[in-house]
């Protein structure tokens, strides 16, 4: 349920209708704008009376909420939300471009690829450590080593690390290394996790389950947001299909559609929804075209070594091309690059 407040709404008034309905075991979840003030009611709210806090003066009109997510919700925050991270927003006018190598190998990968991709204008490092891979016998990544391999990096290019967590027992290592936690596409619905990085005020980037439907992935930002952290980035990355020529098909429709039920940015990576390198650029500019608030990319110095998804990398040179196109594709959007 959300309660519209009357317009000029204050403080005040928030507290008024809270003190309200404080005999009900609900939270509140305030979103005030330049026109309106919210407040979200997120709990069991079929016991509220809602005829009666429909009478309060200094309330405008209560709506019903249908959907299962409440605070992913755009209606319960009308403004899209932009998410700061050392000064670098993701949600804002800028399109946000992570990019950097599927695995972290040795330092000199990392650091070159880094000292690249910031030279092309990424303005974020992706790399993992702790890699969720198919086969227990492909490589596993270089696990604590490869977190500290991308401070490094950082230290080298000031670019933020965006890499995946896949236990709860490293939240405190991620906490203390890393500007953006990842959760990925295999762990969307590992509700331990994402409880866990709840209680965290890192930004989370979550990626869409391999054959999650839409409403389930904003089930699973809700679960984090649920513990007390707004900080979520959604990232489409192609979900299971009976198409094979691809390695997923990436679902461009998620982000419109995402967009409007959510007030949280979406991001695309090209590089996973299709498997192969020669695909990113046509999908980096769709993305844009739909909307989407950043990409993030695969790039490594030499893809045919790669330990791990060679055959979708982009080399530095290849995403220094990609990222003077996408320039233009930005512009057309009224966004910039
Ligand atoms: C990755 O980003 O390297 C990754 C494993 O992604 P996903 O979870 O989308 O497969
Ligand atoms: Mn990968």
């Amino acid at each position: 349920m959300i309660v519209i407040l009357k317009p000029n709404s204050g403080d005040k008034e928030i507290e008024q209708v809270i003190s309200s309905l404080k005999h009900y075991d609900l939270n509140f979840n305030i979103s005030k704008g330049s026109h309106t003030t919210i407040i979200g009611l997120v709990g069991d709210t079929a016991k509220v009376d809602s005829e009666k806090l429909e009478t309060n003066p200094v309330v405008e009109k209560i709506m019903i909420v249908s959907e299962p997510f409440k605070k992913a919700n755009r209606k319960f925050h009308p403004e899209p939300t932009v998410i700061d991270i050392n000064g670098r927003k993701i949600g804002g006018k800028e399109i946000a471009v992570i990019a950097g190598p599927c695995s972290v190998e040795t330092k000199e990968q990392i650091i070159s690829v880094a000292k690249a991709v910031k030279k092309s204008g990424a303005m974020f490092l992706r790399g993992g450590a702790f890699k969720p891979r198919t086969s227990p016998y492909s490589f596993q990544g270089l696990e604590a080593e490869g977190l500290e391999l991308l401070k490094l990096a950082q230290e080298e290019t000031g670019l933020p690390i965006v890499t995946e967590i896949m236990s709860p027992r490293h939240l405190e290592i991620f906490e203390q290394n890393v500007d953006v936690i990842q959760i990925g596409a295999r762990n969307m619905q590992n509700f331990d996790l994402l409880k866990e990085v709840g209680r965290t005020k890192k930004p989370i980037l979550l990626k869409r389950g391999l054959s999650s439907t839409i409403e389930e992935w904003l089930m699973a930002a809700e679960y984090i947001m649920a513990g007390g952290n707004n900080n979520v980035i959604l990232c489409e990355r192609g979900i299971r299909t009976f198409e094979t020529y691809t390695r997923n098909t990436l679902d461009i429709s998620a982000i419109p559609a995402v967009k409007r039920l959510s007030h949280l940015p979406v991001i695309v990576d090209p590089s996973h929804a299709t498997g192969l390198s020669r695909m990113v650029e046509p999908l980096a500019k769709a993305a844009i075209a739909a909307g989407a608030d950043g990409i993030i990319i695969e790039v490594h110095n030499n893809p045919e070594a790669a330990l791990c998804d060679g055959p979708q990398s982009i080399t530095p040179a290849q995403f220094d091309g990609l990222m003077k196109k996408l320039g233009k594709y930005a512009e057309l959007e009224g966004r910039t690059l």
